[in-house]
């Protein structure tokens, strides 16, 4: 892990939820992504879309490097948001993705992380 990070290869917390190591409210797993719910949600709605590999610390080095994997975190967000057990009430077709990039956009976890919001969220609004 970590060839295409300047980072040490210590697991990050993302990693240590896919290792079982930190409880999650996992919602969804594959052999590739992980998806759970975040620890402090900021809409009605806040999942966490994650690549199970540390390798990328954001969404521009995961575009670089494996662009099938970053469809992958947008196809398992739309799937998401409209399946009512992850979405629940707010399930359908509409969803906000974020991905802080740098620690001056926001970003604390530098494992690549797709941030799914849903529930009502204002038009013409970035926060909620
Ligand atoms: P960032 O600020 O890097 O874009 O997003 C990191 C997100 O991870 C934050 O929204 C934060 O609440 C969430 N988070 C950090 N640690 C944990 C954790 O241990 N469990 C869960 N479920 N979410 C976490």
């Amino acid at each position: 892990m970590g060839s295409m990070s300047e980072t040490s290869d210590e697991p990050t917390v993302f990693s240590r939820i896919v290792a079982r190591e930190i409880p999650a409210d996992i919602v969804f797993e594959s052999d590739t992504v992980i998806a759970f719910r975040d620890i402090a949600p900021r809409a009605p709605v806040h999942l966490l879309v994650v690549p199970k590999t540390q390798a990328y610390r954001d969404v521009v080095e995961l575009a670089e490097g494996d662009p099938a994997l970053l469809a992958e975190l947008v196809a398992t967000a739309s799937r998401l948001a409209a399946d009512p057990a992850a979405f629940g009430e707010h399930s359908g077709s509409e969803f906000r993705l974020i991905f802080n990039t740098g620690a001056s956009a926001g970003q604390t976890v530098f494992h690549v992380h797709a941030h799914v919001l849903g529930g009502p969220l204002e038009e013409g609004t970035l926060a909620h």
